[in-house]
């Protein structure tokens, strides 16, 4: 027997005897043996044990790898469900994931492992590991873990999807479990790891299964990673819209009364209405109509514009009114802007005609996707669709492209990439079919951007099943990509809907419509800002500008309500803290409320018409007078535009 192994770099070692891949990379070099964590046959992750017999391509993997990390997270999961099988004998356990954000394992039991039950568990892993105890891997037949497993219904339907009739275990001391790439042969180099955070889970995420618990954790090679790893967790905890959301009162979701159906609390919804208004206002001045137009259509709409065929999956199963009439909550506003293109005759003079609303519309998102604001299943969208003549499409998608970068500018985001979104050349089916119109509109998008000089990546498969689409890539505090504002071209609609627009020529036209988001959805915006400010929102949006607090209600009470309502008089937003509380209680809770400006009112103050004014983030405290005050806020209101 005599075989060949090839090497990353195309070199090539023979063999007459199988050897293991830890065998290998000690053959390699003594360094490459001691770092070795596992290997990749033909492109699969094999264990250090597994045996070369045959001519195969094989890279050592060691502990500097992404997939040595992950071998590694694997055989932490591994151990924390030996040690939880320990102390729950009756335990079961669902999947187990081990990737770049960590590892998890799902369990049940009647009553759940609770999250203070962590540091118990990582105790008794650190004891299994100190002992340095071998993971021993055996190849052994479907039938013999049917067998084993005959109890519990999590793993047998786990074998069922396992292909072929050998299945790799692994064993620690009595424990068993499989569905492992490669696990490490000893327990002794998972030195740095943390189990996180427990949470439900359906058994194969599906709402109608077992709620089962989740355990979350993670494990490195170096103590360092580790340290940062943690910290960077507890940063995206700190910034989680959810939970900010929720100490600053913002908003909330209740499964009970509607998954991914918000409600808004005051302090919220007076922040959406700044940025409404904001954003509104400026469309204004850049020329769109704004209306209002029902969030319910005649199914027949949707079987026009192509929602039916295309986009059902997302959409809420239509109401049957009884006599005849299918009405549907709408998924997107496109076909109730085109019913007011539609009202009228409309003429060259009319175009570009710039459609707006806040429109409020309703998808079906699967109920394992709903986060907070952040995907919900109501939502208004910040939506547009100007209706062009074939040469005003340039000029046009600069336009909007221009609105968009003052909007950022305003708000400070500045961390967003562009991506020009094509349709799947290899799934077609998805989208509108006319494959002249996809090239065409494909290239005018292309040309527009290189014509702007700017850069964007190019994704197939992301555009609308009308059309392609410009869309901004932002991060979201937990590293996601989501889209934020979009520019879509359009030539599908106009044509199913007979939009027509009499040209110079006196002749009719068909027009071209450009579909465009500035800020999104209101929820998804709105999540967004929370994560990058932290809650901490600048002047002009935050819901309390200044909060008032009296050093004594009796004795200050009074001028405290001047000062507010010479504020509010001037339309900023003030509160007084007038409860029974001690004065350093109300003042740190506006600071843990974040905001801007906490003015302290005494005897002092009152006596010289001024405030005390301390700003958030600052120690300092600053005696100034009202007039001075009210100066210094206007200004600083002001100061999020350049204009
Ligand atoms: P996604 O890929 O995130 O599902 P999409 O491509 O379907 O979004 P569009 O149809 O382009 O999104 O919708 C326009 C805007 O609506 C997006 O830019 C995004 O800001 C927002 N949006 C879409 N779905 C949701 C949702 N479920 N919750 C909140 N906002 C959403
Ligand atoms: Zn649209």
């Amino acid at each position: 027997m005599s075989f060949s192994i090839t090497l990353p770099d195309g070199s090539k070692k023979e063999y007459e005897e199988a050897l293991s891949i830890s065998d290998l990379a000690h053959n390699i070099a003594t360094s490459l043996g001691k770092a070795a964590v596992a290997g990749k046959v033909n492109g699969k992750i094999k264990p250090l044990d597994f045996q070369l017999d045959k001519d195969s391509e094989v890279a050592i993997i060691t502990d500097k790898d992404e997939e040595g990390l992950d071998v590694l997270r694997a055989t932490a999961a591994f151990v924390f469900e030996a040690v939880a099988k320990n102390k729950y004998p009756e335990l079961r356990f669902g999947d187990h994931v081990a990737d770049e954000g960590g590892f998890y394992v799902d369990t049940d039991k009647s009553d759940q492992i609770k999250v203070s039950e962590l540091p118990e568990f990582e105790k008794a892993m650190q004891k299994m590991i100190k002992n340095g105890q071998a993971i021993e891997r055996v190849e052994v037949a479907k039938s013999e873990l049917e067998d084993r497993f005959k109890d519990d219904p999590y793993k047998l339907e786990l074998l069922k999807k396992i292909d072929g009739e050998k299945v790799d275990a692994y064993k620690l001391g009595d424990f068993v479990d499989f569905g492992f790439d490669a696990l490490l042969p000893n327990t002794g180099k998972i030195k740095n790891y943390k189990l996180l955070s427990v949470a439900g889970a359906y058994w194969l995420g599906k709402s109608s299964n077992p709620m089962l618990q989740r355990i979350f954790g993670t494990a490195f090679f170096k103590k360092a990673a580790l340290d940062e790893d943690l910290k960077r967790r507890q940063e995206i905890k700190e910034r989680d819209h959810r939970t900010i959301g929720r100490d600053l009162d913002l908003f909330f979701v209740d499964p009970k009364v509607g998954a991914g159906l918000p409600y808004w609390m005051p302090k919220g919804a007076t922040i959406r209405r700044v940025v409404e208004r904001y954003i509104v206002d400026k469309e204004v001045a850049d020329g769109y109509k704004h209306v209002y137009t029902p969030v319910l259509m005649n199914v027949d709409a949707y079987k026009t514009s192509g929602h039916w065929a295309h986009y059902r999956d997302d959409m809420f199963p239509p109401m049957d009114m009884g006599d005849g009439e299918m009405l549907e909550l709408r998924p997107m506003n496109c076909p109730s802007h085109i019913q007011i293109y539609k009202h009228h005759i409309r003429s060259y003079r009319d175009l570009p005609l710039r459609i707006a609303e806040l429109g409020m519309m309703h998808r079906y998102e699967k109920s394992g996707a709903l986060s907070g604001l952040q995907r919900v299943r109501e939502m208004t969208l910040n939506d547009g669709h100007t209706f062009v003549s074939l040469d005003q499409i340039r000029e046009e998608f600069a336009k909007v492209l221009k609105l968009i970068m003052d909007v950022y500018h305003d708000f400070g985001i500045t961390d967003y990439y562009f991506r020009l979104s094509y349709r799947d050349p290899k799934n077609t089916d998805k989208y509108y079919a006319n494959d002249e119109m996809w090239e065409t509109s494909q290239s005018m998008l292309k040309a527009a951007m290189d014509d702007l000089g700017l850069d964007y990546v190019e994704a197939e498969g992301e555009a609308a099943f009308y059309g392609p689409k410009l869309d901004i890539q932002t991060k979201t505090a937990l590293g996601n990509d989501e889209t934020m504002s979009t520019i879509q071209l359009d030539f599908m609609l106009p044509e199913r809907f007979g939009l027509k627009y009499v040209g110079q020529d006196g002749e009719e036209h068909q027009p071209v419509m450009i579909h465009r988001g500035i800020v999104g959805t209101m929820e998804r915006f709105i999540a967004y800002l929370i994560e990058i400010y932290k809650g901490a929102f600048p002047t002009w949006l935050a819901p309390v500008q200044a909060e008032i607090i009296p050093v004594n209600n009796e004795a200050h009470g009074e001028y405290a309500e001047k000062v507010r309502a010479e504020l509010a008089k001037r339309g900023f937003r003030v509160e007084v803290d007038d409860r029974n509380e001690k004065l350093g209680y109300k003042i740190r809770e506006s600071q843990t409320q974040k905001v801007p400006y906490t003015l302290v009112l005494g005897d002092e103050e009152m006596k010289s018409n001024s405030v005390n004014v301390r700003r958030y983030g600052t120690e300092e405290e600053i005696s100034k007078s009202l007039e001075d005050f009210i100066n210094e806020i206007e200004a600083d209101v002001k100061s999020y535009s350049r204009e």
